[in-house]
């Protein structure tokens, strides 16, 4: 487990002509290559966190299936390819200090960062738009990339962590609102019966995100920022983290193992994100991540440096 994230914070991109349009160039560039590091490596956390597991299973076959995943692993860094064919949809979750100089622009670069991307790393084109069917072959569409934003009032950094989220640990998610009188113990067998029903296609060891809140859309939001909290983190409140723990040991000890061909543990971890609820509605979401959980930080100050906590040693531009 890695709670040591280290930090890698490059020199600042030298600025000779400030002109907007070599802004914004720089700015592309550094958000591509973002992309691509978060493509062909796992961050650090998760690479610690699937070592730890390694150690932990005892059978040859689940030995052999970690092995692969690490070879896999090592290769996609070697030959600076992604380390999964399906590389998902790009999705982006935006800290956006409302003094960042460059706000304004943020979308469209994000964006044409996705199209370049897509040739130079390259990602699999997955974009298809809802009713033309049509693959548009550059990852990009409607409302796709997506983005979502939250505003840091006064702060001159952007923070974008980025989320590259496969089909296959993407069908598993599922959400129901429950009534307050099922109990908060009607949340571990409807969170098991999608770990140990489609999530076992989800390449396990799965990380579980759990959104609790007050209705479907904001459980299903939250749900989704629980995977993307740094492993070895815990929810705030006693009870939350109590909670994270238990479902844990309870997935864990159904002996679903890696590829879902029995082993000791089927979950890096389970987190839960929370919001107040309605009074009468007790909202419930599940999301799972893969073993291959591509997702990454990037921070951004308002010279055009960076600082990438994720992946140590690594430098983008
Ligand atoms: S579940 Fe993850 S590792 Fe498995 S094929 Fe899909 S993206 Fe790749």
């Amino acid at each position: 487990m890695s709670d040591n994230i280290s930090c890698c914070r490059n020199e600042q991109i030298t600025n000779d002509n400030p002109d907007p349009q070599s802004i914004k160039e720089r700015f592309i560039t550094l958000i591509e290559k973002f992309i691509g590091a978060a493509a062909v490596r796992l961050s650090d956390d998760v690479t610690s966190r699937l070592e730890q597991m390694r150690e932990g299973e005892d059978s040859p076959l689940q030995k052999a299936i970690y092995g692969s995943y690490f070879e896999n692993l090592k290769m996609a860094v070697e030959q600076n390819r992604p380390c999964c064919q399906d590389t998902g949809l790009p999705q982006f979750y935006l800290k956006a200090g409302s003094a960042f100089p460059f706000l304004d622009m943020t979308k469209e670069v994000i964006t044409e960062a996705v199209k370049r991307a897509t040739l130079s790393v390259p990602l699999r084109p997955n974009a298809v738009n809802f009713f033309d069917e049509k693959n548009t072959g550059d990852n990009t569409g409607e409302r796709v990339p997506w983005i979502d934003w939250e505003i840091i009032p006064g702060s001159q950094e952007m923070e974008i962590t980025l989320y590259l989220s496969g089909a296959g640990c993407s069908l598993p998610g599922q959400a129901k609102v429950f009534k307050p009188s099922d109990g908060m113990e009607a949340i571990l067998p409807f969170v098991t019966d999608i770990v140990y029903g489609p999530g076992v296609n989800a390449c396990p060891p799965l990380l579980v995100g759990i959104g609790l809140g007050h209705n479907i859309e904001n459980a299903a939001v939250l749900s989704k920022k629980a995977i993307l909290r740094q492993l070895g983190t815990k929810h705030p409140h006693p009870q939350g983290a109590r909670m994270e723990k238990e479902i844990t040991d309870a997935l864990n000890s159904l002996g679903m193992g890696a590829q879902g061909l029995r082993g000791s543990q089927a979950v890096m971890g389970v987190h839960i994100e929370s919001s107040a609820r309605h009074t009468a509605t007790r909202a419930c979401a599940v999301n799972v991540s893969c073993y291959a959980l591509r997702r990454g930080t990037v921070r951004i100050k308002k010279d055009l440096s960076y600082e990438l906590p994720s992946y140590k040693g690594i430098k983008l531009l």
